[in-house]
C-alpha cells in the first residue's frame, strides 16, 4: 500500500494544473519548516511505537537521536529506525522512568489546578477593585461640583 500523506490532499486545482500550496511568508517558513518531534503512545501506562497520524511534511525527528541530528521524511525509513538498538534502547529507558514520568504529571497537574483557583481568586478581587475605583471616582466627581458650586450657594442675602 502507497502511503499518501493528508496534506498532499490539499493540493489545489486550477485550470487543469495542480498547484502546491505554497508558504513563502517568513511567519509560515517559520512554522511549516521545523520538523515535528515525534512522540510514542502510552497505552495501559506503556509507551509503544505509533506510526497512525504521523506528519512528515516538514520531517519527523526523533527524542532518542541528539537534538540536530536525523530528520526522516517517510514512514518506511522512520518505521526502519524504530527497530534499531538505539531507539528501543530509549523507549525502555522512557518506560523505565514512566512511573517518574507519571508522578511528576500528576503533580503539574495539581499544580495547574491550583494556580488557576489562584487566578480566579485574584480575577475576583480585581472585580471587587474596580468597582470600589469607580464608586470613589463617583464621589470625588460628586465632591468637585459639590465644591464648584459652593460660592454661588453661599451668597450671602444682603
Ligand atoms: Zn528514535
Amino acid at each position: 500500500m502507497k502511503y499518501i500523506h493528508k496534506s498532499t490532499l490539499h493540493i489545489h486545482k486550477y485550470k487543469n494544473t495542480y498547484i502546491m500550496p505554497s508558504f513563502t511568508s517568513p511567519l509560515t517558513d517559520e512554522v511549516f519548516c521545523r520538523p515535528v518531534v515525534y512522540k510514542p503512545i502510552l497505552v495501559d501506562g506503556v509507551y509503544r511505537d505509533t506510526f497512525v497520524n504521523l506528519n512528515f511534511r516538514d520531517g519527523l525527528k526523533c527524542p532518542c537521536m541528539a537534538t540536530g541530528q536525523k530528520v526522516w521524511q517517510n514512514l518506511s525509513g522512520f518505521r526502519t529506525h524504530t527497530k534499531c538498538a538505539k531507539h528501543q534502547g530509549w523507549l525502555m529507558e522512557l518506560n523505565r522512568n514512566a512511573a517518574d514520568i507519571y508522578s511528576r504529571y500528576v503533580e503539574l497537574q495539581e499544580l495547574a489546578d491550583q494556580r488557576a483557583q489562584i487566578n480566579t481568586r485574584l480575577e475576583n478581587e480585581l472585580a471587587v477593585y474596580k468597582l470600589r475605583c469607580e464608586m470613589l471616582e463617583r464621589h470625588i466627581h460628586d465632591i468637585q461640583s459639590l465644591t464648584q458650586n459652593l460660592p454661588s450657594m453661599m451668597t450671602i442675602d444682603e
